[in-house]
């Protein structure tokens, strides 16, 4: 494919399919990756997480070749005032089947529909996968953040987020009202006068691909447990539909003593029943107990597997327990392909100051090395962010929660990662 305002890097090569049903690639030593620096702060963290991820892959032999695509901002600066996300972006990203993004703003109430979301639909990128881990050396509301070491899969392509809903005060919703009240029998359940309608689809191929991905990473990473997390007490045919879904890809594609899905009963009596050796445990917990129990009983929770309204807040929630926003890494996968992303987005506010921190962006390439099978680079990354935290080098949120520690921009904040990323090779 030929773009047209992507620079094609001279060097490096094209990740390839191995097996897109079992999710394989095939990675070169110098893979081409398309990376959006994003809006807001992604211009201060975006450049930032580049330079510390090629420290990373060329202290392990490795070399990046970097294609840089635009969406958001940078791509209407490029491609006209309408273009937010230029078909050539989807495309490389499509071709190239592995990259990193930074944040993108979505306007809020009107304009245009996240572009997040966007890409995500087009790609098919079906998990969203944020693991959830504490770094020595930061502040952490929690009596006890190292407890925290989870990984949230985050079903990505439908429930309330699949963008089907009418505005108040239009013929679509006044339609969808009387399809609702006439001919589906609900004729009081809303209230009269204006009103927004929004659908919430939640599939069997959905809510399986994405418990099935949860699992087998589980068995892969030798996790011990997945829990299904869902309202289904409330909302029966969707969230609790997602939760029987869920248990019959336990039940039904695995053995027995592989992985073992818990009965109702397992949380209150857990001596009683018979879980076989080494099995992967799959068990459900509805949404609002579970926002509970992820503070008062951290350590119980390896993997969760979620629709997406749920997997959005609960994911905010557990990286609040490791130092928030601007450490929590994520990525969004689909069948052999990968966008590697952060929780946050692009704090406008702190814009172009060298202010940001770059953290959850650079541990979001850590996830993508991790993808790769650059187990090294992955080990290496993390070891020298814990380092510059743990001597108090950081950026100025978390220098504000901290004694003695020393702020640093953006900039010198990657800078001091290098450098830790050198000594630690
Ligand atoms: P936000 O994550 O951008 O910012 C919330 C606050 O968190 C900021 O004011 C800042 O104090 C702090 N923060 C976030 N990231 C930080 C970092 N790296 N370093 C230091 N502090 C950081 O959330 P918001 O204000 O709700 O959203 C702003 C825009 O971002 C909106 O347009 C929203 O739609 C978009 N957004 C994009 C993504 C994405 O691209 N995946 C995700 C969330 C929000």
């Amino acid at each position: 494919m030929s773009y047209d305002k992507i620079e094609v890097p001279d060097s490096g090569q094209k990740i390839e399919v191995e097996d897109e049903e079992n999710d394989e690639i095939s990675v070169p030593d110098e893979p081409i990756i398309p990376i959006i620096h994003g809006d807001g702060i992604g211009t201060d963290v975006g450049p930032a997480a580049q330079r510390v991820l090629n420290a990373a892959a060329q202290a392990t032999g490795r070399e990046i070749s970097w294609m840089r695509a635009y969406a958001g901002e940078s791509a209407r600066e490029r491609y006209g005032e309408d273009v937010n996300l230029p078909d050539e972006t989807v495309e490389a990203v499509r071709e190239h089947r592995v990259a990193i993004k930074g944040p993108l703003t979505t306007p809020v109430g009107a304009g245009f529909r996240s572009l997040n979301v966007a890409l995500r639909q087009t790609l098919d990128l079906f998990a969203n996968v944020r693991p959830t881990y504490y770094l020595d050396g930061v502040p952490s509301p929690m009596k006890a953040p190292g407890e925290m070491n989870m990984v949230t899969f985050r079903e990505n392509t439908e429930d309330v987020y699949a963008g089907i809903e009418w505005e108040h005060d239009t013929d679509e919703v006044e339609q969808v009202r009387e399809f609702v009240e006439d001919e589906m029998g609900f004729d009081e359940t809303m209230h009269d006068g204006p009103i927004g309608i929004g659908l919430k689809p939640i599939s069997e191929k959905g809510s399986k691909r994405l418990v099935r991905r949860a699992i087998d990473y589980a068995l892969e990473h030798d996790r011990e447990k997945v829990t299904l997390v869902h309202k289904g007490n409330i909302m029966k045919f969707t969230e609790g539909q997602f939760g029987t879904w869920g248990m019959e890809v336990a039940n039904e594609e695995y053995p027995d003593d592989e992985v073992f899905a818990a009965p109702d009963s397992l949380w209150e009596e857990q001596d009683e029943v018979d879980i076989p050796e080494d099995a992967v445990v799959i068990e459900e917990r509805l949404a609002d107990a579970m926002l509970q129990w992820m503070q008062l009983r951290t350590d119980e929770f390896d993997v969760l597997a979620m629709p997406n309204l749920n997997g959005d807040y609960l994911s905010d929630a557990a990286g609040a327990q490791i130092g928030g926003l601007g450490i929590a890494p994520g990525g969004n996968f689909g069948k052999a392909r990968m966008l590697a992303e952060p929780v946050h987005g692009s704090a406008p506010k702190r814009a172009g100051q060298n202010m940001a921190n770059p953290t959850a962006l650079i541990l979001s390439g850590r996830l993508m090395f991790d993808y790769l099978d650059w187990d090294e680079a992955a080990d290496l990354l993390r070891d020298a962010v814990e380092e510059t935290i743990s001597a108090g080098k950081v950026t100025y949120d978390l220098e504000r929660q901290l004694d003695d520690a020393e702020k640093l921009g953006t900039r010198e904040y990657a800078d001091e990662i290098i450098g830790n990323i050198e000594k630690l090779s």
